[in-house]
């Protein structure tokens, strides 16, 4: 293993920053060459490729986003876009990669193993929708990000005696709204995996006002309705002014938080390690606090199960 190259791809999420140093300063350390590739698959097809050193990822590790880009690349999921990937990789002199990403990055990474070129996934998703593993890198910081939004909205709906919507990401995963509605302590949390019913929304809005909640915070996962139209409902059915903020892209950014920086650092390093000991196809993950790899196809297939322990746990806190 003389060169390795490191690519992000699919949505950005705080923490790949931390990986792509990893990946480039224990590759350095084991004297092998790193390649940066720009812009996902993309960059891989285009060959827009350079030589990474030391100082390349230097003041990064506390920046959100990821320094080598990102993107989506349709072209990648051909099989001609793929020929061409492996003819750049072979033009690079490209001896291994490292792929940070989610779940659809990953099986990009997987294509390439199956053409027999040793490839590691690394979890890098804000929506921690992998099965395999406990938390991917960036979802620790989003959900940061949302409590804190969360606070700032109590603060102004408590003053006014509002009811607000935070509408959060995570696709079709309940995992942020989940988290960050119960360290949030949010009285409503509406996910994909349990489905909601509105009259239930407004009793639990009834029942708070009735017992002097100045505010409710309902938590509401993108991809189960439309904010605005529950607002509407809500306000309706309970004549509690209800207001709607929905977050979008501000869940992406920010400085990584210290999980994400530690879990980020750690999986770089250990896809390098694992490359070094001529494994290939391994998908990096951490449960119970230890980090480990595992087949990628083998971490694809596992469905994730939604945490509904931690579900009624919100609904009993938040009565
Ligand atoms: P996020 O979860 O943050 O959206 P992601 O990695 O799941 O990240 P996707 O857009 O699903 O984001 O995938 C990123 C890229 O991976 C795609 O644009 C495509 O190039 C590649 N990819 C996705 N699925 C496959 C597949 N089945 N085979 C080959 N390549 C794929």
């Amino acid at each position: 293993m003389k060169t390795i190259g490191v690519l992000t791809s699919g949505g950005d999420a705080p923490g790949m920053n931390a990986a792509i140093r990893a990946v480039t300063r224990t590759g350095i350390y084991n004297n092998i060459r790193i390649m940066g590739i720009k812009q996902g698959y993309n960059g891989l097809i285009d060959g827009n490729i350079y030589e990474m050193n030391l100082s390349s990822v230097a003041d990064i590790i506390h920046r959100g986003g990821t320094m080598l880009r990102t993107a989506r690349s349709d072209e990648f999921t051909t099989e001609a876009g793929r020929e061409k990937a492996m003819t750049v990789l072979k033009v690079f002199r490209i001896d291994g990669l490292v792929v940070i990403g989610g779940d659809g990055s990953l099986k990009g990474a997987r294509e390439l193993s199956k053409l027999g070129f040793p490839t590691i996934g690394i979890p890098g998703t804000i929506d921690n929708d992998l099965g395999y593993t406990d938390f991917t890198i960036g979802f620790d910081t989003t959900i940061n990000t949302v409590i804190d939004a969360i606070s700032k909205i109590r603060d102004t709906s408590t003053s006014h005696g509002r009811a607000n919507i935070i509408e959060v990401m995570g696709r079709h995963c309940g995992d942020i709204a989940l988290n960050a509605g119960l360290a949030g302590g949010a009285e409503s949390i509406i996910v994909p995996e349990e489905g909601f019913n509105v009259e239930e929304v407004c009793k639990r809005l009834i029942q708070g006002k009735n017992r002097g909640k100045l505010h409710s915070i309902i938590l509401l996962a993108e991809g189960i309705g439309n904010a605005y139209e529950l607002g509407d409902e809500i306000q309706k059915y309970t004549g509690i002014e209800t207001r709607v903020t929905i977050l979008g892209h501000l869940q992406r950014g920010g400085s990584p938080t210290a999980f994400d920086r530690i879990i980020a650092s750690k999986m770089g390093a250990k896809a390098v390690q694992l490359l070094i000991e001529g494994k290939t196809s391994r998908a990096l993950g951490i449960k119970g606090n230890k980090i480990f790899d595992i087949d990628i196809d083998e971490a694809l297939s596992i469905k994730r199960e939604f945490d509904t322990d931690t579900y009624q746990l919100t609904k009993i806190l938040s009565i």
